[in-house]
């Protein structure tokens, strides 16, 4: 089965893997939902961070066409794919 996680202190909620995601992995949450969650210096540093934050609420869904992980700001998808292969975020 297929993982989809996030790291959400890199999280800015720009939306852009709910927008591209072809199988709907993504919602967006409002950030106050999501507790405990400190955002990440460097990421702050390049970018806004929004009201919301994204969860993977549909990851075994993931057909790892890596949409998401190229339009991430926060770099911070990570996809384990069936076979253990990990797919990381690098955002163009
Ligand atoms: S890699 Fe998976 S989670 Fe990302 S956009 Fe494609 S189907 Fe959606
Ligand atoms: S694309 Fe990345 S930074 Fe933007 S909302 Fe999704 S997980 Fe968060």
């Amino acid at each position: 089965m297929v993982q989809v996680d996030i790291d959400l202190a890199k999280c800015t909620g720009c939306s852009h893997c709910k927008d591209v995601c072809p199988v709907n992995v993504f919602d967006l949450v409002v950030r106050d939902l999501v507790p405990d969650v400190i955002d990440d210096a460097t990421v702050g540093a390049k970018f806004q961070f929004r009201g919301e934050k994204s969860l993977a609420v549909n990851g075994p869904e993931c057909i790892v066409c890596e949409a998401c992980l190229f339009s991430c700001e926060g770099e911070c998808i990570l996809i384990t794919d069936d076979e253990n292969h990990v797919h990381f975020s690098v955002y163009e």
